[in-house]
């Protein structure tokens, strides 16, 4: 009868076990009960005949009370009679009925529906009562139709009293089955006067069809069948179940399985026939565990161990495909008991994965893409939502700023001691839309305490709704970029200077060469001794100005495009000469000793000069910063092939701290408006520009000693002057 797949029936059947057994025979039991009641009626009117029978006066009564013990005695034999035969059909149909509800797990006997049914017939009798307590419908009907009996139930089904449905026709009731529908079947059932079997009813009062598991009888009456009783239970809400879990297997975009408890599959939805790429459910089935299992190492893929108590489990499984593709699916399952508590299968779901795992595996991919490129990224970026909170910070602000992005990471801006006020403000302006885009530069504070320069662009970030979700900055350090601005200003300057003092000298060369030529003349004219005297004199001043002036020159000419041999000690009396004014104003006595040889340097003198005349300056400051005169020691010599001059003052030395970044371009410690902290930046390029070098260090006595080495150059040497 059943059209619909095995499994889902299996499932329907289960929960009309429940319901079954849900259905107390209410009306069997309100039967008995009263036949209880009955029965103590009984025991209390034989008790009074007994009584009166038993009262010694009773030969004195007149006769006609005599005979009504008598008739009491008579009256409650035969009443318990009855109820004897009552309380014995209602224990027979309990007896019944209990036994169909204790086989909870199986279908009613033939031979318990077969008892019931000729219950029925003996209803026809005397029983209509106790088959009115049935919870199922019953009903006998002779061959042509007529109705000749029915219970409550099938009287309250079609809605009418049982003198308007007995004696009429069934068809006047039913839509269905049809008479010619039934007339089909008639044959082969007045051969064997008995069938079982689920029949859908549609009553003419009620267009929903109804499902009865039905076993007719024939009823028989000198060998010939002259009509039929029916008992009939109604399934239909089994049924419905049973059609809507297979309309819901059936269309289901998820794999359902049911599988042994080995994990042999028992039946699959087409839904999982597709998902693994078969045509035919039958083929699938057809295949063992094992054959379905992409991974061996996966035991069982769709049973479970032995020992599993089967609860409800949820794991990702690797299933394969007829093509030998491998699907990755999420497996939900349960098992299924049986009375005695032995797993009998499973059931479960088939969830398709493998593209949300590939998607995944693409996302992060993609995550790990972005996170390497913000790593590498040379410019710090944040994320700073809404709520002013940073929600990212990449890795770089370890080298930036001194800090991890966990000490940013979540706080508010404001909460962070060392937050720079012109970053706050380019977020809020960018925040509230009152720019889309801005930038600014600001000053940092390092985590050791110095100040970066740093330019941020912040623009408006938006989240998958388009909303505005918060700002993102991106941060570069532009500390050296800006020094090295300020550098080529500062160079700038100095070569304007240059040129400026190399046009006043050249402008004082003239007069001076005069003064020299005239006053010479002068002496040779003149015959008196004081006036000759005063004359030398004036020529001698004269020189020593056109000497400051060709120094002048020296300096202020620009850099020879190449290098030429030069004596290093000549180089360091011309610087000393050049500055030999402000030395003498500030009371500082230079020491110049050199070796008697010292080889030539190829080198480009300007350049050098510059060289010494910053180191003889800064020894100069340190001196006057610690008193008020002192003494520079200039050594000059060579050792092995290179030439080195050191300048040795007896200042007040480098300080330790400052000692490693002396050569950093801007590095000062100079009041400001005294050091510009390019000094000795411009010593080490030079040097380095010549493959030589300076160094700095503290002499054990004290003061400052700073070291220049050269390269000699090949095969020259000079004696020292
Ligand atoms: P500036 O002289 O403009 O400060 P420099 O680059 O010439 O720039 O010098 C850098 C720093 O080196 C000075 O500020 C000073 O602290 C230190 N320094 C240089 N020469 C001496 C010296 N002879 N004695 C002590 N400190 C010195």
């Amino acid at each position: 009868m059943r059209a619909s797949p095995a499994v889902p029936s299996i499932m329907a059947q289960e929960s009309s076990q429940v319901s079954r057994s849900a259905r107390p025979p209410s009306n069997l039991e309100r039967e008995e009960s009263q036949l209880w009641r009955l029965l103590l009626l009984f025991m209390v009117l034989l008790a009074a005949g007994f009584a009166a029978l038993a009262w010694e006066r009773l030969e004195n009564l007149p006769y006609h009370l005599g005979a009504l013990a008598v008739g009491t005695l008579v009256l409650s034999v035969l009443f318990a009679v009855y109820a004897y035969g009552r309380r014995r059909e209602v224990s027979e149909l309990k007896t019944l009925l209990h036994g169909l509800q204790e086989h909870v797990g199986a279908a009613p006997s033939e031979a318990q529906l077969d008892q019931l049914s000729q219950m029925i017939q003996r209803s026809q009798r005397s029983f209509k009562e106790l088959i009115d307590s049935f919870e199922d419908a019953a009903c006998a009907v002779s061959l042509d139709g007529t109705i000749r009996t029915v219970n409550k139930r099938v009287a309250e089904m079609v809605g009418l009293p049982y003198t308007a449905i007995v004696g009429h026709d069934v068809y006047e009731f039913i839509a269905e089955p049809t008479r010619s529908g039934v007339e089909t079947g008639l044959g082969r059932f007045l051969e064997r006067k008995h069938w079982a079997g689920t029949v859908r009813v549609v009553l003419k009062n009620n267009a929903r069809p109804l499902y009865f598991d039905c076993v007719l009888n024939g009823i028989v009456k000198s060998d010939e069948v002259v009509g039929v009783s029916v008992l009939g239970r109604d399934v239909t809400e089994q049924r419905e179940k049973e059609l809507r879990f297979t309309e819901l297997f059936e269309t289901l975009q998820e794999g359902v399985y049911f599988s042994t408890p080995n994990g042999n599959l028992l039946d699959a939805n087409p839904a999982l026939v597709g998902l693994l790429g078969y045509e035919k459910k039958e083929e699938l089935l057809s295949l063992d565990a094992g054959d379905l299992n992409f991974d061996p190492g996966q035991q069982p893929v769709l049973g479970r161990a032995s020992g599993d108590r089967g609860a409800v489990r949820t794991r990702e499984i690797k299933l394969k495909r007829k093509n030998g593709t491998p699907a990755l699916f999420l497996d939900s399952s349960r098992a299924v008991w049986d009375v005695s508590g032995n797993v009998i299968r499973y059931q479960g779901t088939l969830v398709d994965i493998t593209d949300k795992r590939k998607m995944e595996r693409e996302l992060l991919q993609q995550e790990e893409f972005r996170r390497r490129l913000l790593e590498s990224f040379p410019d710090l970026i944040l994320v700073i939502d809404l709520g002013e909170h940073y929600t990212f910070v990449s890795s770089r602000v370890r080298d930036l700023l001194g800090y991890q992005p966990e000490d940013l990471l979540r706080k508010k801006i404001s909460d962070l001691e060392d937050h720079s006020p012109e970053l706050a403000s380019l977020y809020h302006d960018v925040a509230s839309s009152r720019q889309i885009f801005a930038s600014a530069e600001y000053g940092a504070r390092h985590r050791d305490r110095s100040w970066r320069t740093m330019r941020a662009s912040a623009s408006q970030l938006f989240d998958a709704e388009s909303k505005l979700s918060g700002v993102i900055i991106s941060v570069r350090d532009i500390t050296v970029e800006k020094k090295l601005e300020e550098q080529i200003v500062q160079s700038e300057r100095l070569a304007a200077m240059g040129q400026m003092i190399g046009g006043v000298a050249h402008e004082l060369n003239n007069p001076l060469t005069s003064i020299l030529g005239v006053s010479e003349l002068l002496q040779d004219a003149q015959t008196s001794e004081a006036a000759r005297k005063q004359l030398v004199m004036l020529q001698q001043q004269a020189r020593r100005a056109a000497e400051i002036v060709h120094n002048l020159t020296y300096f202020s000419r620009p850099p020879a495009p190449g290098k030429t041999r030069v004596n290093l000690a000549e180089i360091v009396e011309r610087t000393l000469n050049l500055h030999a004014y402000s030395l003498r104003k500030n009371n500082i006595t230079v020491d110049f000793l050199r070796e008697p040889t010292v080889p030539l340097v190829e080198a480009d003198p300007h350049q050098l000069m510059q060289v010494f005349l910053n180191l003889v300056l800064n020894a100069e400051q340190a001196i006057r910063e610690a008193r008020d005169r002192g003494t520079l020691r200039i050594r000059l010599g060579c050792t092995g092939d290179s030439v080195w001059a050191s300048f040795h003052d007896d200042g007040p030395g480098i300080a330790g701290e400052s000692l490693p970044n002396i050569f950093d371009p801007f590095y000062t410690t100079k009041r400001p408006g005294r050091g510009t902290g390019l000094g000795l930046s411009i010593c080490k390029a030079v040097m380095k520009e010549h493959d030589g070098s300076v160094e700095a260090a503290n002499a054990p006595g004290g003061g400052a000693v700073f070291t220049v080495r050269l390269r000699a150059a090949a095969k020259y040497t000079q004696p020292g002057r």
